[in-house]
């Protein structure tokens, strides 16, 4: 049977200037499962570098390195992962354990990776813990213990998920005789109990504690002798039983244990280091609030401006006459007559027409005078406008045959006559230049904005109008309420080349509301793109202060990357790990933005009723989903970069 550990020719060369230095030289060794060996030899002489090696943290050069028959150069980095993670142990001079976890946690960590469940773990750690005589103390930070109670922690770590091989690089380094003592008898006991022991030190005296001592000095085995000593007795030591089973709840419990470790993980990371943390999401969180309020804000402007032109009237045509607004000559052309009306009506397309002709006259309500706009309409005005009525009723198609004298004043009117009396408009008779008429309804006050006026508006049959105040039989305009399933741009060109037919010329010109309306809805949608642009933009330069932040936080840990790789993480263990730190950060500020800009909505809405920002889930949501994806895209580089870390690199980082 081959040998647990075979070297052949090993050689380790760093660079060095121009040239190379060479550390190893061609070593061999074999070492055999459950023998404790020690390695000694002048600083520099070469040991951490031979430990690395055969700890699967670093790669030699060239030569062989066989592990129970396996050969280690061809194995990839996650199988050298996992070499470490379930056969090996650790235990380096300066402790390396995780600052921000308990004697506890840090003990559990290679459990974590190996994928043994929390409660499984957290048993054997607490047991590993209280064979060490640690018991009392598996609550504590490492800040909070000793040298010698820390380098006791670091051991119980190697054997969690059993440590067949333990590596241990000058254990007794940094400790006091006593502590140094205890941590080699401990390491004797492991090493009767069946476990290979291999520990590297300077110190003459510790190698005498091995069976076998191998000395190396510049790169080179000087000599290699066993001492002949009495077995140790395992009476303070219970056996550890077996090895952890591992994976006990199936590979789909295991990832999700690790990701959730890694969650805890990085909210520690975060709350060690708040005003940073805070720091950064502020970027994120003002960018969020942004683009999350001028997208509302957009929706609010588009409604309420919808709103205001609703009191044009949906799906209506206006025919007015003359060639625009500005025309000069609109007042001559008399081509505009009820008959068209009458014609137009009788379209299949058409459900409401009526004529309209206007002019202003004073009206007079006992003293009260004050100028009005008469609007000489027919009775199908209203349906084809719109317009409701606050109280009374609209005359009918008979006041209009009968050139009536009953009127519908609008809200500004009854405010200008009737207000201060306080009397009800309806059924009283008001004068209307000089025509007495009876004001039958009460039209609902316009909104602001778009299409209303200040002008006091009154409401009479336009025969009225057109013997009463004109004397002419022209129309203004022709307002056509266009059939709902009717595409009101198929209508107006009908109406146009209906209307030609009968003029014999284009002396009319048609407003078309719904076009005004998608001209509104896309000028505005056009806008809030524009300025939701500008605030992405803002979002971006927050992502780029998360990615600064991350590489900090990534350079700043190293050192604890190194530890974590020396006990098995995968390259993927901590890539999640950083990844979910960005994320975290991103979808906190992302949370909080949403929330800063829900907050500026309501203190919007109790100072102002007239506008609102209006919140659609869509933009919360995406608002969320580009917070996450922020902290991916900016996240995945620190993180990829911590995640490609060589071993010892990290580890040699303080
Ligand atoms: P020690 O026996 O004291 O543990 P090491 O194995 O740490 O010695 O180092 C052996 C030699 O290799 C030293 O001369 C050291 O300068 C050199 N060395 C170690 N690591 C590196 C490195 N990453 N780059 C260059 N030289 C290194
Ligand atoms: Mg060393």
């Amino acid at each position: 049977m081959a040998a647990f550990i075979e070297i052949e020719k090993l050689r380790r060369d760093y660079p060095s200037g121009e040239g190379t230095i060479t550390v190893l030289k061609d070593i061999d060794l074999t070492i055999e499962a459950g023998e404790m060996v020690a390695i000694v030899g002048a600083s520099g002489s070469g040991k951490s570098t031979l430990m690395n090696i055969l700890g699967c943290l670093d790669r030699p050069t060239s030569g062989s390195y066989r592990v129970a028959g396996r050969e280690v150069a061809s194995l990839e980095a996650d199988e050298l992962a996992a070499l470490r993670r379930e056969h090996f142990g650790f235990i380096f001079q300066k402790y390396h354990l995780l600052s921000e976890l308990t004697a506890l946690g840090n003990v559990e960590v290679p459990a974590v990776y190996a994928g043994l469940p929390p409660q499984a773990r957290a048993e054997r750690a607490n047991q590993l813990l209280t064979r060490l005589g640690m018991s009392d103390r598996t609550e504590h930070k490492p800040g909070q213990l000793s040298g010698g109670q820390q380098q006791r922690v670091s051991i119980a770590r190697a054997l969690m998920n059993g440590g067949e091989l333990i590596l241990a690089d000058e254990p007794t380094g940094a400790l006091d005789r006593r502590s140094g003592e205890e941590v080699l008898r401990i390491l004797e006991e492991l090493n009767a109990e069946g476990k290979t022991v291999i520990i590297v030190t300077h110190d003459m005296q510790v190698a005498g504690r091995a069976r076998r001592v191998i000395e190396i000095s510049d790169g080179e085995i000087l000599a290699d002798r066993r001492n002949e000593r009495p077995p140790v007795e395992t009476t303070t030591l219970e056996a550890d039983g077996t090895a952890p089973g591992r994976s006990r709840g199936g590979w789909l419990r295991s990832v999700a244990d690790r990701f959730k470790e890694a969650l805890r993980m990085a909210v520690l990371a975060m709350l060690a280091h708040r005003l940073r943390t805070f720091l950064t999401m502020l970027g994120i969180i003002i960018g969020i609030a942004s683009v999350v309020t001028v997208v509302a804000l957009g929706q609010g402007t588009q409604q309420m401006v919808l709103a205001n032109i609703s009191s044009l009237g949906t799906s209506t045509l206006e025919v007015f006459a003359g060639k625009s607004f500005g025309d000069t000559r609109s007042g001559r052309i008399t081509t505009l007559v009820v008959a068209d009306a009458e014609e137009l009506a009788k379209q299949p397309y058409v459900t409401a027409v009526t004529p309209t002709v206007s002019t202003s006259a004073v009206v007079r309500s006992g003293s009260i005078v004050a100028n009005a706009m008469v609007n000489g309409v027919g009775d199908q005005y209203f349906a084809a406008k719109g317009t409701k009525l606050a109280s009374g009723r609209f005359f009918g198609a008979d006041d209009v045959a009968a050139r009536g004298q009953d009127v519908v004043i609008d809200e500004n009117t009854r405010k200008t006559l009737f207000e201060d009396s306080g009397v009800d408009p309806l059924g009283q008779v008001i004068l209307v230049g000089s025509v007495p008429c009876r004001v039958v309804g009460v039209t609902e006050p316009q909104q602001g904005g778009f299409g209303s006026s200040q002008n006091l508006s009154i409401f009479a049959p336009f025969t009225t109008v057109q013997t009463r105040f004109q004397g002419s039989s022209s129309l203004r305009s022709i307002t056509v309420r266009v059939a709902d399933d009717v595409d009101t741009k198929l209508a107006e060109q009908d109406v146009t080349r209906f209307l030609e037919a009968r003029h014999g010329t284009r002396d009319f010109f048609i407003l078309n509301t719904d076009d005004i309306r998608a001209t509104i809805t896309s000028t505005t949608e056009m806008l809030t793109l524009l300025v939701a642009a500008i605030a992405v933009i803002s979002l971006v330069v927050g992502g780029i202060g998360v990615m600064n932040i991350m590489l900090v936080s990534v350079s700043e840990r190293v050192n604890e990357i190194g530890v974590r790789m020396a006990v098995g993480a995968r390259q993927s263990d901590i890539l999640q790990q950083f990844l979910i730190e960005a994320v975290l950060v991103c979808l906190i500020g992302g949370f909080m933005g949403i929330a800063l800009s829900v907050g500026a909505g309501q203190a919007i809405a109790l100072s102002t009723t007239k506008f609102q920002l209006i919140y659609s889930t869509t933009s919360i949501v995406a608002a969320c989903l580009c917070s996450t994806l922020i902290g991916v895209v900016f996240g995945y580089l620190p993180a990829r970069n911590a995640s490609k870390l060589d071993p010892v690199v990290a580890l040699a980082r303080d």
